[in-house]
């Protein structure tokens, strides 16, 4: 399996995966090593204990550069964040300039969160901002920097309100709130800050139509610059020098440089140093392979400081066939996750999941990466998931937020079990059984352990008839009855997506070196900042990651701009 194939099912649900323009765009990616030194670890290990992965900052002689060229703010990654950036910078009049190492620019990410827009307002769904705001740092416990989050809960409307009309105008789309369910019955709080443009995940795309403003203003994007090392001295960054199919280009950036690189997801010898959690619950790849953390450790070698908390983001939806473990196969920057299917969307439906052992280990309705955390603790890392023919009533009654959703969507629009499951069912991952005991040997429950199955799923029968699960404190109208035929299982483990602790930085973006000191001239948004998230994404303030990736792109550029 190449890293290439590796990227399909954001959705999981086939048509809309199908529609997703995501991957094409990952055909297109050729990122290039420039030399032996840049690769993953560079062969070369700093000494200290645990960063091997961050190699050294290569040497680039000054006779090696072909050519050099100035602008003002100089943006790297043409993605959520980056292109807000020079969209803004481009509507300001900014001399700037946008590289990217890809041929084209990043996949949009559709669901976008935005506080108290007009649409919200419209709604009567004001959101409580100190709720939001307390709410995401319970997430972080306490490590969210709140000037940092403030930026969003201050400047997404208007974010959201200008690319919303560039949107609307380039495509026709509309504009569709999700209002967000109640969910204080578990403990959560969830905010309606959802924006999406319908018909989802098809036609031209929100970045698409970023790019075409940005041309129209006369700007383009460099495509195949692919940023090997920041330009730095004295704690002051001036510009970047970047592998091009013309060589080694310097670009030298009076107003400051911005990385908007992404996260690391894809660079498995990071993940493996930073994260090692996720492999022991991880079965599939959703991650775009071009974000490999490259752009972070350029900061890191020009002296910025990064999170020490990680924070991956991660959904239940891998699912996997029986006997498949979570975890990397191969190793090195080679290493990947074993899955073939990379989001099924079922996953995130909340029915009865046992572990290998066939116990229930966890209340099944919580956020996404909770199950593959409490997996993490169980044999082979992954989780079986069961349901029976009811379950369209039960999808419907489950009521579920965020992506999520789709599948609730689908169901009340009369899609069938089998057909929201074809990519899981037709290779044989997905069973599917007439009776229990058929079922349990299909997913491989043998012995005690068959036993221990079909003695659960007595039990949760029974919880679902008293209406309250005694064992793990599930919401009652999350739990339901497993007595009709068909019955269905599935294993899974988790899926990654991104990761989104980064480098550190204060709430105008500016990086921040070990002792909290600005790096002049080196600003940070999207995944690759940081002091936002620590060990979980919130999930349940759907969008944020890719709201606040654009909200802070878009403040840099009108903040240097004197639009602020
Ligand atoms: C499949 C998937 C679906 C998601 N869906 C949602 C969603 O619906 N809503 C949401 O809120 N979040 C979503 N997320 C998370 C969200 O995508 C990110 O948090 C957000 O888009 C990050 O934006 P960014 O600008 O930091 O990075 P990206 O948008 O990933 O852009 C990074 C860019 O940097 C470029 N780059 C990287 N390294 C270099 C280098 N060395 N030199 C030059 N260029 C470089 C890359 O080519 C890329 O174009 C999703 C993530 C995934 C993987």
């Amino acid at each position: 399996m190449t890293k290439e194939i590796s990227r399909r099912s954001f959705l999981g649900l086939g048509a809309a995966a199908a529609a997703m323009g995501s991957m094409a765009a990952l055909s297109g990616c050729t990122p290039k090593t420039p030399d032996a030194s840049l690769s993953e670890t560079g062969g070369q290990d700093t000494g200290e204990a645990g960063t091997s992965w961050l190699g050294t900052e290569p040497e680039i002689a000054e006779g090696d550069i072909t050519s050099t060229e100035e602008t003002g703010l100089l943006i790297i990654g043409a993605g959520t964040a980056g292109l807000a950036a020079a969209a803004t910078a481009a509507d300001l009049g900014l001399d700037f300039m946008i590289a990217d190492k890809n041929t084209m620019v990043q996949d949009t990410r559709e669901y976008f969160g935005a506080v108290n827009t007009k649409y919200t307002k419209e709604a009567g769904q004001e959101v409580d901002k100190i709720r939001t705001m307390n709410e995401i740092a319970r997430y972080s416990n306490g490590r969210t920097n709140r000037a940092v989050l403030k930026v969003w809960l201050d400047e997404s409307a208007e974010c959201f309100e200008w690319v919303d009309e560039l949107v609307q105008k380039a495509t026709g789309k509309e504009l569709y709130l999700e209002i967000a369910p109640d969910l204080t019955d578990h403990g959560y709080f969830a905010p309606t800050v959802n924006h999406m443009h319908a018909p989802y995940y098809s036609g031209v795309m929100r970045n698409e139509v970023l790019q075409q403003h940005i041309e129209e203003a006369g700007q383009s994007i460099a495509f195949g610059y692919e940023l090997v090392k920041l330009v730095h001295a004295d704690g002051k960054v001036t510009g970047a020098i970047f592998n091009t199919d013309a060589g080694y280009v310097q670009v030298n950036a009076k107003d400051g440089v911005l990385l908007a690189t992404g996260g690391y997801a894809a660079n498995p010898i990071m993940m493996e140093a930073l994260q090692p959690n996720v492999s022991k619950c991880v079965t599939a790849n959703s991650y775009s392979m071009v974000c490999d953390g490259s752009g972070i450790k350029t900061a890191l070698w020009a002296g910025a400081a990064m999170d020490e908390v990680p924070c991956p983001m991660i959904f239940n939806r891998g699912a996997v066939d029986v006997g498949v473990d979570a975890g990397y196969i191969g190793s090195g920057e080679d290493a990947i996750f074993p899955g073939t299917i990379f989001q099924l969307n079922m996953g995130s439906q909340p029915f009865m999941a046992v572990n290998r052992k066939g116990v229930r280990f966890t209340n099944e309705s919580l956020p996404y990466d909770n199950i593959c955390n409490a997996s993490a603790m169980q044999p082979g890392g992954v989780w079986c998931q069961i349901f029976d023919a009811n379950a369209p009533e039960d999808i419907d009654r489950f009521a579920q937020a965020g992506c999520a959703r789709l599948t609730t969507d689908a169901i009340r629009k009369g899609a069938a079990i089998d057909d929201l499951c074809a990519s899981a069912l037709e290779p044989g991952i997905m069973k599917k059984a007439d009776t229990l005991e058929e079922l349990a040997d299909m997913l491989g429950f043998e012995g005690d352990a068959k036993q221990a199955f079909l003695a659960q799923v007595e039990r949760y029968n029974e919880l679902y008839d008293a209406q309250q699960d005694e064992d793990f404190g599930k919401e009652p109208h999350r739990l339901s009855a497993i007595r009709k035929a068909p019955f269905y299982g599935c294993w899974y483990g988790g899926s990654l997506l991104t990761t989104i602790d980064g480098l550190t930085i204060n709430e105008e973006m500016q990086v921040l070196d070990t002792e909290g000191n600005i790096i002049e001239g080196l600003y940070a948004a999207g995944d690759c900042s940081g002091s936002l998230f620590a060990g979980t994404y919130p999930e349940y303030v759907v969008g944020l990651a890719c709201g606040r990736s654009s909200t802070q792109g878009r403040h840099i550029a009108r903040r240097i701009a004197g639009d602020l």
